[in-house]
């Protein structure tokens, strides 16, 4: 996810560029596991000294289920809107003063723009919004741990009967 800025940057502001994504995005993160390319479009605008990245991806990615632990895959998508900064001056080569907290969004010195560090974030962020293998997930139960969205069990919600607690506090022991 490497795009090299020196043309878009030498043209005049407002020059736009468009591309589409299709990058492999294993290995990217320990907590993203793609079971597809990151897929999507961007627009780099020049903007002043900077590049405004615009844009939406998404991927398929497994997840882990809050409620009953089960792997899931579904589709995450992204909107990207970054502004990005070169560290040189582009024509004379000359090291600029960047003024991003944020060493992601900082375009090297061979006016390389790398998406990737912006795209990890926002997935990460992205994967908080889908906690659930599906909407009614029923979830493992807490008694005998079995996944109740594919079997079923005999424990029964109620408090354990306070006259069987001797004799549960028997079995346990
Ligand atoms: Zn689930
Ligand atoms: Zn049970």
């Amino acid at each position: 996810m490497r795009f090299n800025v020196a043309q878009l940057l030498l043209g005049p502001t407002g020059g736009v560029r468009e591309y589409d994504l299709d990058d492999d995005i294993s290995g990217l993160d320990p907590l993203i596991v793609p079971h597809s390319t990151l897929m999507g479009h961007v627009r780099f605008t020049h903007v002043g000294a900077n590049v405004l990245v615009e844009g939406t991806a998404y991927a398929d990615l497994e997840l882990i289920c809050v409620r009953c632990a089960e792997p899931f895959v579904e589709r995450v998508s992204i909107d990207l809107v970054e502004e990005f900064e070169p560290s040189i001056d582009v024509l004379t080569g000359r090291v600029l003063p960047t003024t991003h907290e944020d060493p992601a969004l900082v375009i090297d010195k061979h006016n390389m723009l790398d998406l990737s560090e912006v795209v990890r974030q926002n997935l990460l962020l992205a994967i908080e919004d889908h906690p659930h293998c599906r909407e009614d997930c029923a979830g493992i139960c807490p008694h005998c741990g079995r996944n109740l969205n594919t079997e079923t069990c005999t424990c029964s919600d109620e408090p354990v009967d306070p006259r069987w607690a001797p004799l549960a506090d028997l079995q346990a022991s």
